[in-house]
């Protein structure tokens, strides 16, 4: 079977979904993989790299037109996903029940496409593949780096002979992934970090990293998968309120709040951020096409407020990190490849857990319960 690999072609995207050493994996399984010359430039993979792991380069056109599977970050430019043909299999964090138009197109000629995202996280067999969780860490830690450098002052605290600097205070709202590695960052170089979740399990891991934990009045629990539920409009404006008075005392928000394919919800409201000392730091991991966790953050920008807070949209933090993201990444792409096709021929298994959580459409059909049910 033939692996592909393209460059992927949105410009805020670094990384690439198989980096040399998942190329070396693939190849002694007895794959044959191909690959878009550059396509792991901005992650820093140059092209010897690949073909000293044993790919091949090839063309867009030709990676595309003959691979049986391809690997890719995100679902792929129209471009890409209409040139893909029956029999073949795109596998990648697809985004499948907020693409369903794209994926129903897939199912109509043939494709087989395997979402990444709608894997059962908590299986211990499924953990090698969870590229939400390898993607989440990359970010989390990575949100910790550009607050510190976007904040005009020390994290730690600093005593010298020109003078004492006290320490930052810096809360993370949401302590999933993403949440737990900005603590332990921001914890790393010297900062008073509080943890804030409605999960009230998040409670123990916050604190376990030496860190502070702000209950919330407003315990959302865990619903389906072990997320957050979506909350009510009551409990939403509980919770602004909450925030926007226990904020004032911290110097860099970092905010990692996500209910899966929801809006995000909006817990650094605009008055929150009127009182925010200026040279505060918002950092804002929810910031999305649909919004963010911070009034007014854009996804892949950064502003500063007229009372001189800095905002960070980093919805996609974690291609800002691009050789360490794509490592893990591809670490978990081979181990889907493993999954499907351990035999070097694919071979779905509509019983098998995995398989059917993750495997959207096959010969033609939406087999996913879930993205079926989204489609209804
Ligand atoms: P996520 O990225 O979907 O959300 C980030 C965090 O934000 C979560 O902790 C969530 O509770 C929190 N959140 C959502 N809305 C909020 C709000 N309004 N206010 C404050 N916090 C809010 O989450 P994730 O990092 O993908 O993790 C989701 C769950 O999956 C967690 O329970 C995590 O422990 C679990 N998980 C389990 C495994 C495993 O068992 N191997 C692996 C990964 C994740």
């Amino acid at each position: 079977l033939i692996v592909g690999v393209l460059s992927e072609l949105s410009s805020r995207e670094h990384r690439v979904a198989l980096d040399p050493s998942a190329v070396d994996h693939l190849v002694k399984a007895g794959f044959a993989v191909l690959f878009e010359a550059g396509c792991g430039a901005d992650a820093s993979f140059p092209d010897s790299a690949y073909e000293a792991s044993g790919a091949t380069a090839a063309s867009h056109s030709d990676v595309i037109a003959k691979c049986n599977i391809l690997a890719v970050l995100d679902f792929p430019a129209p471009l890409v996903a209409d040139a893909l043909t029956s029999g073949q299999v795109l596998v990648g964090l697809l985004d499948a029940l907020n693409n369903r138009d794209a994926v129903a197109k897939l199912a109509s000629r043939g494709v087989t496409a395997v979402a990444l995202e709608l894997l059962p996280r908590t299986l211990s067999r499924a953990q090698a593949m969870d590229a939400l969780s390898s993607q989440s860490s990359a970010a989390g830690y990575r949100a910790g780096i550009v607050a510190a450098s976007s904040f005009g002052r020390y994290l730690p605290m600093m005593v010298t002979a020109s003078g004492t600097a006290i320490p930052a205070k810096v809360i993370v709202i949401g302590t999933g992934v993403a949440g737990l590695q900005a603590i332990a960052t921001t914890k790393r170089l010297g900062a008073i970090v509080t943890g804030y979740d409605v999960r009230p399990a998040s409670h123990t891991e916050v604190e376990s990293l030496g860190a502070r934990f702000l209950t919330s009045s407003v315990a959302a629990g865990a619903g389906e998968g072990g997320y957050a539920r979506a909350m009510t409009t009551e409990e939403q404006a509980a919770q602004q309120n909450e925030l926007s008075e226990a904020l004032i005392a911290f110097d860099v928000i970092i905010t990692t709040a996500k209910v899966p394919g929801r809006m995000p919800a909006l817990l650094v409201s605009e008055q929150a951020l009127a009182t925010l000392q200026p040279g505060s730091v918002c950092v804002d991991l929810g910031a999305s096409d649909k919004g963010g966790n911070v009034f007014g953050s854009v996804d892949g920008e950064t502003h500063t407020t007229a009372g001189g807070v800095i905002v960070v949209g980093g919805g996609n933090l974690a291609a800002d990190l691009p050789a360490s993201a794509s490592q893990m990444y591809g670490r978990n792409i081979t181990s889907v490849i493993d999954a499907l096709a351990p035999d070097g021929v694919i071979t779905i298994d509509a019983t098998d857990e995995v398989h059917s959580a993750i495997v959207v459409s096959h010969d033609g059909l939406i087999v996913s319960e879930r993205v079926r049910d989204a489609m209804k």
